[in-house]
């Protein structure tokens, strides 16, 4: 099956708007993940080489496995930490560039500094159902990545592509089909990651830094959260519960529960895997993991959440943790008993 590509068209209008602008901000969702943080850099690193002032600024940290992407930390600016100094920064961007979000609630605490603020903002993003929030909006369902797009825009654009940019298009595609195992990794996955190999990236050695970091504290999180792990309707469902107590237990960081719920999805006969996660004072966060027939977007909208066909998720910020599993299990049920 051949799919759509973004127009080169579109790529170029992009070029022109860089071309005529000189500050720039990059931001991605709450919580960044692989494909949030590498597509950033990618585009980050070539601004740097048009010569344009840019600034990467998110709600989170960089998460930790991710620190060898970069040689300061202080590329990737997390805006609470220098409120006034990041809010007039994107402020005074001429071009804000959104990554990896299909609607901008997904900004979490930026939202409204981002949205408020007068840039031309450009949303580059593969998401299911984009809410067109952006004055220039380049969506591909079909994309396995963002970086996907990052990669195809650079390319247009002839840029020389370095190892360091290369390496961070590698993770994002690396991690956003989940070592190219996912649904979503297509043959446009493996010929770039093979263009990719190309330019220098090691992939036995990207792999070791991304996925071999297990620390006992996640592993002793694992252990107790699949102590509790549930299967309901003849084994087709499963969910697991990850409460404030168990983390402070373990002293694991939020960022490592990576992998957990599709753990469980690896199981024969699974077809849908949630996993809550309570976040003290501020609801509960869940994650959706599908096989193959159901879309879990489509089922996460009923509770305004929302993602990709085999991996969603959904934020309920005034539901605690028990009530979310009572209502979203109640949902979840309802469609294996029709
Ligand atoms: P995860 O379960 O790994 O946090 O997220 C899975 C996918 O769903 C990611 O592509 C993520 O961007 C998306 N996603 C997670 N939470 C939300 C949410 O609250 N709203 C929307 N629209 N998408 C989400
Ligand atoms: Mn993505």
């Amino acid at each position: 099956m051949t799919k759509q590509k973004v127009p080169e068209e579109i790529w170029r209008q992009v070029d022109a708007v860089i071309a005529k602008s000189n500050k720039f901000t990059i931001t991605s969702h709450v919580n960044p993940d692989g494909d949030a943080v590498g597509s950033e850099l990618a585009l980050y690193n070539y601004l740097l080489w048009r010569n344009k002032e840019v600034k990467i600024i998110n709600n989170n940290p960089l998460p930790v496995v991710f620190n060898f992407l970069v040689d300061s930390l202080e590329v990737f600016g997390v805006f609470d930490d220098d409120r006034k100094t990041f809010q007039d920064w994107i402020n005074k961007s001429d071009v804000i560039f959104i990554l990896d979000i299909s609607n901008p609630d997904r900004l979490s605490r930026m939202n409204d500094c981002v949205t408020g603020s007068a840039a031309y903002k450009i949303c580059i993003d593969h998401h299911e159902g984009n809410d067109l929030f952006a004055d220039l909006n380049i969506i591909n369902v079909s994309a396995c990545a963002t970086a996907e797009l990052l990669y195809e825009a650079l390319t247009v654009l002839d840029y020389d592509i370095d190892i360091r940019t290369a390496t961070a298009l590698y993770v994002a595609i690396l991690t956003d089909t989940a070592s190219f195992t996912h649904p979503n990794t297509s043959e446009s996955a493996h010929h770039i990651a093979s263009k990719l190999l190309g330019l220098g990236v090691k992939p036995g050695e990207i792999h070791k830094k991304v996925y071999e970091t297990n620390t006992w504290k996640r592993t002793d999180l694992l252990q107790r959260a699949l102590s509790g792990l549930k299967s309901e309707c003849n084994g087709k469902l499963t969910w697991m519960k990850i409460t404030g107590k168990m983390i402070a237990a373990t002293g694991a960081m939020l960022e490592e529960l990576e992998g957990f719920v599709d753990f469980s999805l690896t199981i024969i006969g699974v077809e849908f895997s949630i996993l809550f996660l309570e976040v003290p004072g501020k609801g509960t966060k869940i994650s959706l993991r599908s096989k193959e027939f159901l879309n879990v977007h489509e089922f996460a909208k009923q509770f305004g959440g929302g993602g990709h066909k085999h991996a969603a998720g959904i934020r309920l910020y005034d539901v605690e943790i028990d009530n979310a599993i009572k209502q979203v299990i109640e949902k979840a049920r309802g469609i294996f008993e029709e």
